[in-house]
C-alpha cells in the first residue's frame, strides 16, 4: 500500500448507532460508565447519544445527562441531531460536536426522514447557524453513500451533492454512512477517491457495517484511498435496520486489532477495550458479534495442558 497512513481516528458509534436499536432500557447510569470506560480505554471521539424525539427512541431520552456526565472526561463528544429541536438541545447540552444526516438516495431519505433531499439540505443551514453561534462543530453525515436498499447503486454524484451542499454550509466533518452493508472495495475506493479530490478542504470519516462481512475490508480499500477515519461500534453493537437479525456496525476492537496488526496507531488499548466489550455483553444479557473479544489477540497463548486437539 502506497498510502497507507500511520494514524487513524476512531469514533465509538455503539452508544448511538448500537443503543437505539436496544428494545430495554439500559439506564443512564449503566451508559455513563460505558462511555467513560470507553474512553479510558483511549477512544477520542464519541458518539454518545442522539437528540431524537424522546417519544421516538425512549432509550435515548437521557441525552442530556449522557453528553453532560461525560463532558471533562477527554473526549469529544458527538451527538446525532435530526432537526433543529434536537440541535437546540445538543447545544444546551454541552455536546462538543452535533451530528446532520441526510441520505443520498431520495427514497431512502423520504423513509427515513418523511422529507426530500433538497428540503432536508436546507434545514441544515439553518441548524448550521444555531451551531455557529452555540461555538458547537457541526458534522454531516450521508446515509446510503455505498448503495440504497430502494434505488440499488448510488452515483458518486449523488453522494457529491449532498457533500457539497454540507461544505456550502460551513460543515468540514463529513461521514459516510454505509447504512446497510452494501460497500464493497471497488466502491470505496471510487467514491472516496473522488470526493478526497473534489473536497481537499473536508475530513471524510467511513462508518461501515458488516452487513456481508466485508466491513474490515473496506476499511482496508478507505485507508488505501487515503481516509484517515473511521466509526465503528464496540462488540460491533447495532443491527442493520432492514435485514432482521443482520450485523449492523463493524466491531471497534476487531478494527483496533487490524490496525495493531498492520502498524497503524490508534491510541486505543486494545486489552481495555476488549474488556468494555465483555462488559456490555454482561449488561445486556446477550452475546455481541465482535470477533477479537472472543479468540484474544493471535499472540494470546495457551498453555500446552489446556489445548484441545484440532480437527480441522
Ligand atoms: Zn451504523
Amino acid at each position: 500500500m502506497t498510502h497507507t497512513t500511520q494514524r487513524v481516528e476512531i469514533t465509538e458509534v455503539g452508544m448511538r448507532d448500537g443503543f437505539q436499536m436496544e428494545q430495554a432500557i439500559i439506564p443512564t447510569r449503566t451508559k455513563v460508565e460505558i462511555g467513560r470506560a470507553l474512553i479510558a480505554a483511549g477512544l477520542s471521539r464519541i458518539e454518545a447519544t442522539s437528540f431524537v424525539s424522546p417519544r421516538a427512541v425512549p432509550q435515548l431520552s437521557d441525552a442530556t445527562e449522557v453528553i453532560e456526565e461525560l463532558k471533562g472526561h477527554g473526549a469529544r463528544l458527538a451527538a446525532l441531531v435530526p432537526n433543529l429541536r434536537g440541535a437546540e438541545r445538543a447545544a444546551a447540552a454541552g455536546a462538543d460536536e452535533m451530528v446532520v444526516f441526510v441520505s443520498a438516495s431520495e427514497t431512502h431519505n423520504r423513509l427515513n426522514i418523511n422529507s426530500s433531499v433538497i428540503d432536508s439540505l436546507a434545514k441544515v443551514g439553518e441548524i448550521a447557524m444555531l451551531a455557529r453561534s452555540a461555538g458547537t462543530e457541526l458534522c454531516g453525515a450521508v446515509a446510503t453513500s455505498f448503495g440504497c436498499p430502494f434505488e440499488g447503486d448510488i452515483s458518486p454524484d449523488a453522494v457529491t451533492r449532498v457533500v457539497e451542499s454540507y461544505a456550502s454550509a460551513g460543515v468540514h466533518h463529513v461521514t459516510l454512512g454505509d447504512t446497510t452493508g452494501m460497500a464493497t472495495p471497488p466502491l470505496v475506493d471510487r467514491l472516496c477517491r473522488v470526493l478526497l479530490k473534489r473536497f481537499p478542504e473536508v475530513t471524510f470519516s467511513l462508518h461501515f457495517h458488516n452487513t456481508r462481512g466485508l466491513g474490515l475490508v473496506n476499511v482496508r480499500a478507505g485507508l488505501e484511498a487515503g481516509v484517515n477515519h473511521y466509526e465503528s461500534s464496540i462488540g460491533g453493537l447495532g443491527g442493520c435496520p432492514f435485514a432482521t437479525g443482520a450485523t449492523g456496525n463493524i466491531c471497534t476492537e476487531d478494527l483496533v486489532y487490524m490496525m495493531d496488526e498492520t502498524g497503524i496507531t490508534t491510541g486505543i488499548d486494545l486489552e481495555a477495550i476488549s474488556d468494555v466489550a465483555h462488559r456490555l455483553e454482561a449488561v445486556l444479557g446477550r452475546t455481541l458479534p465482535g470477533q477479537l473479544m472472543k479468540a484474544g489477540p493471535r499472540l494470546k497463548l495457551h498453555q500446552v495442558d489446556e489445548t484441545r486437539i484440532a480437527t480441522g
